[in-house]
């Protein structure tokens, strides 16, 4: 099939959406670097991205391709020795490129359910490996030191997965269509769509720090769970000032206003409203129960096995990192589509994410030390895996330091 055909892939959108990626995700300075990294499939966009950072001054942009096919011919022929290892060398190079202030821009895409048929314990250790060796890099974008922005291209393997009664040429089309309403490049000034849009999520995020809530209250069928909130924490939701002054919309699309949780702070039960995909596995059904923020209990009626292992990865991989607010009514949920991508499952939702929480959750996060963050309740993992709580039968109350309750959502709506 030809991707370039206008019928599959409407190619005013698709500028669109690299014109929003550069102007709005990461609204690129003049004379910034900046380092991308998508799946080879989406050349198209990469080159439009290219096209108009450069337009907007960029100093230098470096494109890194991954490909499924080499990536599964690792998992088919690599030695064994091989899956504790990570280029290490390349993401300190990145990170070298970030403590220098260069742009990231991730393009995701790949196919959720690639690596299905691999060696779950091979996964489980190269995904290992390969977080103890991003980490360098990854602080940075935690952190928040540059501006940094995640957009998606509909690959068809991934589009295959979305839509897989479609031919593909069809499948294809419809994820582009829907990537392009959810990022708001449906319509004529994408950027003009996208301040209205910051402006709404703001509100949200302002109402929420002027109550200072000391925890959540959700309920809901299978749920009754109390997540206390961090000492200090932060509500954030759509543009937001990474620590290099720049004001950029990290994720395309959001539609979540999002904080940090205590870590020693959960009680009670919550059940999954959606099914996680995890690397190749779909996780449905999850049912955990928490003590003093751990995860002392965990089920899932699929994919349990997986879900134990992720459980396992470090002592933090059993606490919460986020909790998220998002209305059942959200674009992306009444969409109806399952994505298979946490980048849009998660905007359809209110979700929680076990491991790493965000130091910019806290006030004045960016000059907390870790040994601060984390006696404030910050949550610490090589993992931040995020996952639907929210559903229109879900109601939360905000519980304040007295004790007295606010209604913050009924029925899955902003109360
Ligand atoms: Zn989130
Ligand atoms: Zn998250």
């Amino acid at each position: 099939m030809t991707l370039d055909n206008p019928a599959i892939i409407d190619p005013i959108k698709l500028a669109r959406l690299a014109l929003t990626a550069v102007k709005v995700g990461l609204r690129l300075e003049k004379g910034q670097d900046l380092v991308i990294t998508a799946p080879i499939a989406a050349l198209p966009l990469v080159r439009l991205i290219t096209e108009e950072a450069y337009k907007a001054g960029a100093g230098l942009v470096t494109t890194f391709y991954s490909d499924e096919a080499a990536t599964l011919a690792r998992y088919a022929h690599a030695p064994d020795e091989s899956f504790d290892r990570a280029s290490g060398w390349l993401y300190e190079g990145m990170a070298k490129a970030y403590a220098g202030n260069a742009a990231r821009l991730a393009i995701s895409g790949d196919n959720p359910m690639m690596l299905a048929a691999a060696d779950p314990a091979k996964v489980a250790r190269a995904n290992r490996a390969n977080s103890m060796a991003y980490k360098p890099a990854l602080e940075k974008i935690s952190n928040f030191d540059i501006n940094w922005n995640i957009v998606s291209y509909p690959n068809p393997s991934w589009a295959r997965q979305v839509f897989p009664d479609l031919p593909e040429d069809e499948a294809v089309h419809k994820l582009a269509e829907a990537i392009f309403a959810a990022s708001r490049v449906d319509r004529d000034d994408p950027v003009a769509a996208w301040a209205e849009h910051n402006a709404s999520l703001k509100t949200r995020s302002s109402w929420l720090n002027d109550k200072r809530f000391s925890a959540l209250h959700f309920t809901g069928p299978g749920t009754d769970l109390t997540v206390g909130l961090a000492d200090d924490h932060e509500w954030h939701g759509g543009a937001s000032t990474a620590n290099n002054g720049i004001t950029c919309n990290p994720n395309i699309p959001t539609e979540e206003v999002f904080t940090t949780p205590h870590a020693l702070r959960v009680e009670g039960t919550v059940c999954s409203t959606k099914p996680l995909s995890h690397q190749g596995t779909l996780i449905d059904d999850i049912q955990v129960r928490f003590e003093g923020g751990r995860i002392v209990d965990a089920k899932a009626s699929r994919g349990e096995e997986v879900l134990l292992k992720v459980l396992d990865t470090d002592e933090g991989a059993r606490r919460l990192g986020e909790v998220a607010l998002v209305p059942h009514s959200s674009p992306i949920s009444a969409s109806g589509i399952l994505f298979l991508n946490t980048l849009f499952d998660e905007n359809a939702s209110c979700h929680i994410a076990l491991g790493q929480c965000y130091s910019k959750c806290f006030l004045n996060g960016a000059s907390l030390s870790q040994d601060e963050i984390t006696a404030k309740g910050g949550n610490s993992s090589l993992i931040h895996i995020d996952w639907m709580i929210g559903s229109d039968q879900v109601d939360i109350d905000g519980i304040t330091a007295d004790g007295s309750r606010v209604a913050v959502f009924r029925k899955g709506e902003w109360a």
